[in-house]
């Protein structure tokens, strides 16, 4: 079973199931050797996917090259062949392996020339910081003759945009466009939202493309496409398309669409996936589930204690995540040992003893434990057996109670979460967020 999320699309239309709107053909290649080596994850992929799908481009393709002269230079070349877009990231720095800038400018006959404005920029950088400027950074003031430079607020080297003219590209000026950018996401990014994105906007004119994900737990991946299928196949035909992403309990359902219809076919499939998944469906597009319970936690006045075992304090670690969370959670136990759950939550060495400690009853007394010392509206707590040891022929690996205690009530849930230990308390967590939230929402 996956431990990561994977993510399928279906639609009525043929490969590779994106909207034929989004005319304008834009490649990313991604350099770098510690990509290949498995060092570092490529983060520029997915982060600047996103970005360009916000601006109504989606990627055609996508490549990651370690830095190698000719290998860089033929990818380049290869997609300046097909694509209208090209956006190289990495490879603008000033060391030895740093190869893009000069790469590009001899592939498309260019000279690098070098510019004032970048070297008093990088200079007020090391000025500011009491530092002299390496003479090392001199190629970052390179720039090919006739490109665009992007000041780089967070680092030295700029980003550059270099136009090739042929005339027949969708951009405003029939041209085609390659950008490259620093390999450092803390530059890349504000460059990308400050400047790069703004400047796509106005100079290369994207097709309509709209997308909405509707997030939702409780339900597996082939159960949600099976409810939802058959009454979203008349929009997959006037050119829905519908992505099934499968996340550690829970699972996305993206719904696409381009042209002139992009907003009514999504909202029109928005409604019919609403209507068929309802409560299961806990938020939209970047929506994360323990924001959702902070913010009606927030909205309802409650407050909340955890008392963790088998998840180490993955509930509270997400909670945390959330700003503003101190306003609701109060804290929290992570009683691993009996004797903690004896200690720090009151839960009488009996209930342990005759029930086990991965039980109802224990489960239960964890809750209210954590619930009155701690004094919060409400308590989860949960307690299971993560494997690989431990389990039972009546509590096999992968048993989890879920208890829950307000001031009305305590009730426990047992679910079976057969995962490798890391995605059995994602998994684990995500459902006692999810409880909470309907307990709440109710
Ligand atoms: P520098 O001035 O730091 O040399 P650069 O533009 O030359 O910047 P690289 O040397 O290619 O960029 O990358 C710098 C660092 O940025 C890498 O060591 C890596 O940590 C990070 N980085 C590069 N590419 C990516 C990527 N695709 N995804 C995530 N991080 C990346």
């Amino acid at each position: 079973m996956p431990s990561r999320s994977s993510c399928v699309s279906t639609g009525l239309a043929s490969e590779p199931h994106l909207p034929e709107t989004a005319r304008v053909n834009v490649e990313i290649i991604n350099t770098g050797s510690e990509l290949m080596l498995g060092r570092v994850l490529n983060t520029h992929q997915q982060w600047l996917c996103r970005r360009l799908a916000d601006l109504g481009h989606v990627v055609t393709r996508q490549v990651a090259i370690a830095d190698n002269a000719r290998d860089i230079q033929n990818a380049a070349r290869e997609a300046l062949a097909r694509a209208d877009l090209v956006i190289t990231t990495g490879g603008l720095g000033p060391t030895s392996d740093d190869l893009t800038r000069e790469l590009m400018a001899e592939l498309l006959g260019r000279q690098l020339v070098k510019n004032d404005r970048i070297r008093a920029h990088i200079e007020e950088r090391f000025a500011k910081r009491g530092w002299t400027r390496p003479p090392a950074t001199d190629v970052e003031t390179l720039v090919p003759e006739g490109a665009l430079f992007f000041l780089n607020a967070h680092g030295t080297a700029p980003g550059l945009a270099m136009k090739i003219e042929n005339n027949a590209g969708p951009t405003a000026a029939g041209a085609k466009w390659l950008i490259m950018l620093p390999g450092p996401p803390r530059e890349l990014r504000p460059m990308f939202d400050d400047q790069i994105g703004p400047w796509l906007k106005r100079e290369i004119k994207s097709g309509i493309f709209v997308c909405r994900t509707l997030r939702s737990t409780g339900i597996g991946e082939s159960r949600v496409q099976e409810f939802v299928q058959t009454d979203l196949h008349p929009l997959v035909q006037r050119g829905l398309e519908i992505g099934y992403c499968a996340r550690p309990g829970a699972v996305d359902v993206r719904l696409t669409a381009g042209g002139s219809e992009a907003a009514k076919l999504v909202a029109e499939g928005e409604a019919v996936v609403a209507r068929i998944l309802g409560a299961s469906i806990f938020g939209k597009d970047d929506d994360e589930l323990e924001a959702v319970v902070v913010e009606l936690f927030r909205r309802k006045g409650k407050t909340l204690a955890l008392a963790e075992s088998c998840t180490g304090g993955e509930i509270a670690s997400r909670i945390t995540n959330v700003p503003g969370a101190s306003e609701i959670f109060l804290g929290g136990v992570v009683s691993y040992a009996n004797s903690a759950k004896e200690q720090l939550l009151g839960v009488s060495a009996d209930l342990w003893q005759q029930h086990g400690a991965v039980s109802e009853a224990v489960a239960q007394a964890m809750a209210v434990g954590a619930r009155t010392r701690l004094g919060a509206d409400f308590a989860v707590a949960v307690t299971g057996i993560a494997g690989p040891g431990g389990g039972t022929p009546e509590k096999p690996v992968g048993t989890v109670y879920i208890a829950l205690a307000s001031a009305q009530v305590v009730e426990a849930r047992r679910f079976l979460n057969i995962w490798d230990r890391h995605t059995f308390k994602q998994v684990t967590a995500t459902q006692a967020l999810e409880w909470l939230r309907r307990m709440v929402s109710a």
